[in-house]
């Protein structure tokens, strides 16, 4: 068993997509980190290479499970909180879920932190500006949200009074406690499963299939390759300038949702397809149909990311083409190379 004693970090909901990238950052700087993920959205396979290394180990178990919580946080130095329920189609799908998970657990979270002042960072998102024009988003502007007959906003919602509850431990209680917000994070082992975009793509056009771009597709997103995010999260946490704020976390460079799957189809196309119309591969599918009655999206989602960039001295680093390049490789391998022809 090894010793927890020093530079120990806990990460929950560390077999997701996110957790697992920044737990191989963290044993790579000599960190032991410890795992606590219920496998509802995280997949063991995201970190089955890492149990092998002695300075990792991993607990299946929920946060809201208050005994382990209190033994895992006894033993680290500080905690990594990344497990929620996530994704635009889990959570129109299953509004009662990503409320009580969100909020009930995190609650455990600062609970026990508070019981050993362990410092907390935790992960918060881009939805939370919901649909405010005023672009780029930066931390302190003004929050504009649908209405609650719309569940979208239940995660926006759910994701700020984590952040609201977060601060006022800091402020009331001391508690060093750190909040970032995620703009479209994407890599390797993201999987389409919860409606995100790109492995949603990037599947669609391996397998052969139409690319399904929902309303005009005119609507825009950044995206940020999750190295850079781990990178950044990694240099808040070791940041204690960064205690008590809020930070954006994401790219610049903004492209439309039309945009990426035409890149996405040229970019998987083999080379005798490369010069037909990437539009012929295209299905627009009306919101009302991809998620729910009235759903609502945003039209566009920037961020400013100058707060940490002057706090940690931290920007992001990759472009899209390499992110693209990336994921392709990554569902190829987990596809087995089986490729399919597309479809016309
Ligand atoms: N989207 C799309 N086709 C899909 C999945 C998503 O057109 O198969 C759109 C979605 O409506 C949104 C954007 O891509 O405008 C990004 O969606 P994602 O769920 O990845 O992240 P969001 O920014 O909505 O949190």
């Amino acid at each position: 068993m090894p010793s927890f004693n020093s530079r120990s970090v806990l990460i929950t909901g560390g077999a997701g997509f996110i957790g697992s990238h920044l737990a191989e950052a963290l044993l790579a700087k000599n960190y032991h980190v410890t795992v606590i993920d219920d496998l509802s959205t995280g997949r063991f396979e995201n970190i089955a290479p890492l149990t092998d290394h002695p300075n990792f180990r991993f607990a299946i178990d929920t946060i809201t499970n208050e005994v382990v919580m209190d033994r895992l946080v006894s033993e680290c130095d500080m905690i990594f909180h990344l497990a929620a329920a996530v994704g635009v189609m889990l959570i129109v799908e299953q509004p009662v879920h990503t409320i009580q998970t969100n909020i009930a657990g995190t609650e455990v979270v600062y609970k026990t932190a508070l019981r050993y002042k362990t410092k907390v960072l935790v992960a918060s998102t881009s939805e939370v500006y919901g649909k405010g024009n005023q672009i780029p988003f930066s931390e302190d502007d003004d929050v504009v949200l649908g209405p609650t007959s719309r569940s979208r906003w239940s995660y926006a919602v759910s994701k700020m009074v984590d952040e609201f509850l977060g601060l006022a431990y800091y402020r009331e209680k001391g508690l060093p406690v750190v909040v970032f917000r995620l703009f479209n994070t994407v890599g390797p082992r993201q999987t389409g499963r919860y409606g995100m975009v790109i492995p949603r793509f990037v599947q669609q056009a391996l397998d052969g299939e139409k690319i399904t771009v929902y309303g005009d597709g005119n609507q825009t997103r950044c995206f940020l390759h999750v190295r850079d995010a781990v990178r950044a999260i990694i240099a808040l946490s070791e940041s204690s300038e960064a205690d008590g704020r809020v930070f954006n976390i994401g790219d610049t460079q903004e492209i439309s949702i039309l945009n990426l799957a035409r890149k996405v189809i040229q970019m998987t196309s083999p080379e005798e397809d490369k010069y037909q119309d990437p539009d012929e591969r295209i299905q627009f599918i009306p919101y009302d149909q991809a998620y729910a009655e009235g759903f609502e999206d945003m039209h566009r989602r920037v961020p400013d990311v100058s707060r940490i960039y002057e706090t940690v001295g931290w920007e992001s680093d990759c472009q899209l083409e390499n992110i693209l390049n990336d994921v392709i490789f990554d569902i190829k391998q987990t596809s087995g190379g089986k490729i399919a022809v597309p479809v016309r």
